[in-house]
């Protein structure tokens, strides 16, 4: 089976006391996850550590750092490497979020790196893809996404792929309120997991967990989630409420 996650995304947010009081909020609230559920936190690089700290103990809960360089070590001047991450004991990555794609110009390319030293840190990637609106209204979404893909996913082995989680977030449903219908997602997603299956079959495809971001909030959460080839969600927006999250992280399938 599997896994399902709710995935946090606090983005550049919050104090670190602002932080601490959501995630206790957050973990306190929450009930119990089942065994192929998950909760991932993706915080600001100051936080890992607090939050790494406050999540000791809890089954099924894990840090995620939002980015991480494409170098090993050396004279990059404000970047983080992995070894910095599993350092201090990182397990997930957020990797090409369109905000890192449209601001700082990562290419699928250097994402195809990013990939290759988190997982060579056994550090999970969270891969990020989807389309901009006008690809949307072109309807050329399909062909967008199997190129992020192909670029940045498919020189992996089978082994490594099933380390990576895919997040499908079409860019004009971010932080704009404006959600696909579950139809929509789930089509996307159902591409998506054929595309893997053509390049690595149906086994390896069928255990991959591929999450919509984009607007999701309790409210319409669990419609999503239900779609069959959804698995839960990479969340902005909502993910800085705590009732809000907690929600989400109710509405998981399992
Ligand atoms: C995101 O940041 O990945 C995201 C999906 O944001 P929001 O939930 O606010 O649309």
């Amino acid at each position: 089976m599997r896994q399902q996650i709710a995935a946090a995304n606090w983005k550049m947010n919050l104090t670190i006391q602002q932080g601490e009081a959501l995630l206790d909020g957050v973990l306190n609230k929450a009930a119990a996850l089942k065994p192929d559920q998950l909760a991932v936190f993706a915080v600001p690089f100051p936080y890992l550590q607090m939050a790494q700290q406050r999540i000791e103990g809890k089954q099924q809960v894990f840090i995620s750092a939002q980015n991480c360089s494409n170098k090993k070590s050396g004279a990059y001047t404000g970047e983080t490497s992995v070894e910095m991450l599993g350092s201090i004991g990182i397990q997930y990555v957020v990797l090409g979020h369109s905000e890192r794609r449209e601001y700082f110009q990562e290419s699928n390319q250097v994402l195809a790196e990013k990939l290759d030293i988190a997982l060579a840190a056994n550090i999970r990637p969270i891969f990020c893809c989807g389309e901009p609106l006008d690809i949307r209204e072109a309807g050329t979404q399909n062909a967008f996404v199997a190129k992020q893909l192909e670029e940045s996913l498919y020189h992996l082995s089978a082994e490594q792929l099933q380390q990576v989680v895919i997040a499908y977030e079409p860019i004009w449903a971010i932080g704009t309120g404006k959600t696909a219908s579950s139809a929509q997602a789930q089509e996307m997603h159902a591409f998506i997991r054929q595309q893997l299956a053509g390049k690595y079959g149906q086994e390896v495809a069928g255990n991959i967990s591929i999450l919509y971001g984009g607007s999701v909030k309790a409210a319409n959460a669990a419609e999503i989630f239900g779609q069959p080839d959804v698995d839960g969600g990479l969340v902005g927006g909502a993910s800085l409420v705590v009732d809000e999250f907690v929600a989400i992280i109710a509405a998981l399938k399992g």
